[in-house]
């Protein structure tokens, strides 16, 4: 049993005549066994905790952070620095790019992957959906190499791996290497852009959902393709997703087609994205604006459809993109600057786009979390309440996973420029 003293919890909303809303706080005393939450008692002020107990320190919890879309197999973070080099066609140069480069890159592998998951933890982040290539150029590599990093940081990271064919679906099944992920237990099979990469909307969609059914695994498309193809690919997944029975087990990652039209269109295919319980996992990117015209994916009429939306990373400082915070904290309040969710209300609530809809109030100020039962995993942050973290993210995360205070915090910073030391522990 952990007993942890002097824990910041939100109680509710006041509405004041104002007009203004305020978070109400109070201090408990979080007690747990066996990893999940037992008793939640309210303490009058702050206690000294004993030598056998833990002090939380008046620190704000929030829910831990949850990642469902990163890659970690291919990026400079953990090594020397490295900026994008220009390269032309696209999505197409990318891969092109990485053709390259993959299988040189293995030797490196493991200490990045490793250092990216350490790094994203220590803002606060316990799962990750972990985008893994399975290529005619690498075959299983990456997948094998990064399940290993995934089950080596089980203490503090759980996740799940997608086989993700980034070379596309046809090339690379035509050598069975999907079939060779998904009997090696891939959970998810990933696809991308049915129609710009594979070139046949139908063949490829009809061989990721054959694939996926047969092996009865999920299924996460990368759709990158914008404007009417975008918008006709989207429909054609939820058309799949009904026949094939695959309700709540297909989602598709970024669907820029949805930034790119009208708000009619948008809640017309989030009715059928919310019948087929299909989230949309957006980066929420800043640069569609400035150089393509388009907004960020408009997650308000997907969520009002009950679409689930979750705000996700992609990539932190890799050949795509140098940047990437590795903070969903920092990705929220982002979401909310974009999205001018500025009242106390609405900032507190944009977080649920990156806990995987975990709040601690209802929209009614109701409490939601914690509850007896939780596992005891938290975010201990500096703030007066969530809507506060979410504008001014605060640098101050300490972990608690199940019931433990996190005794050697990680420190944020990758590898220094030899590329050979890890996410550094700090002195306790
Ligand atoms: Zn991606």
């Amino acid at each position: 049993m952990t007993v942890i003293r002097n824990i910041l919890l939100e109680t509710g909303y006041t509405w004041h005549d104002s007009g203004q809303v305020s978070t109400d706080t109070s201090l408990f005393t979080i007690t747990s066994e066996n990893d999940l939450i037992i008793a939640i008692t309210p303490q009058e002020g702050m206690v000294a905790a004993t030598q056998d107990e833990q002090d939380g320190r008046g620190l704000l919890a929030i829910p831990p952070t949850a990642e469902y879309h990163v890659h970690l197999d291919k990026g400079h973070f953990g090594g020397p620095w490295e900026a994008v080099v220009p390269v032309a066609g696209g999505t197409q140069g990318r891969i092109a790019e990485e053709q390259g480069f993959l299988e040189e890159y293995l030797e490196y592998l493991p200490d990045r992957a490793a250092a990216l998951m350490e790094y994203m933890g220590s803002f606060g982040t316990t799962f990750m959906r972990i985008q893994v290539n399975v290529d005619p150029v690498i075959g299983l590599q990456n997948y094998e190499i990064v399940n290993e990093v995934l089950h080596a940081h089980a203490s503090r990271m759980s996740g799940e791996l997608v086989a993700f064919p980034q070379h596309g679906t046809l090339a690379t099944e035509s050598q069975g290497l999907l079939t060779q992920a998904l009997e090696a237990g891939a959970p998810i099979l990933g696809a991308l852009d049915p129609a710009s990469i594979d070139g046949d909307i139908e063949a490829s969609l009809t061989t990721t959902f054959n694939l996926a059914s047969s092996f009865d695994r999920e299924i996460d498309i990368h759709l990158h393709d914008g404007g009417e193809t975008g918008i006709y690919t989207i429909q054609r997944i939820i058309d799949y997703t009904c026949d094939y029975e695959m309700r709540g087990r297909v989602a598709i990652s970024h669907a820029f087609a949805l930034g790119q039209t009208d708000d009619q269109t948008v809640a017309s295919l989030a009715a059928g994205l919310a019948e087929q319980d299909i989230p949309i996992f957006t980066t929420q990117p800043l640069w569609h604006a400035a150089s393509m015209g388009a907004r960020a994916v408009p997650w308000r009429i997907l969520a009002d459809a009950g679409v689930r939306v979750q705000v996700t990373t992609d990539t932190i400082n890799d050949h795509w993109s140098p940047f990437g915070s590795g903070d969903l904290l920092k990705h929220a309040s982002r979401t909310a600057e974009i999205w001018w969710q500025v009242d106390e209300i609405s900032l507190a609530t944009t977080y649920q786009m990156v806990s995987n809809g975990v709040l601690p109030l209802s929209s009614s100020g109701e409490m939601l979390w914690p509850m007896i039962g939780d596992e005891a995993t938290m975010i201990l942050t500096d703030a007066s309440c969530l809507s506060e973290a979410v504008a001014r993210v605060p640098k101050e995360r300490t972990m608690i996973i199940r019931g433990q205070m996190d005794s050697a915090p990680l420190a944020r910073r990758p590898l220094n420029s030899s590329g050979k030391i890890r996410a550094m522990r700090l002195p306790v």
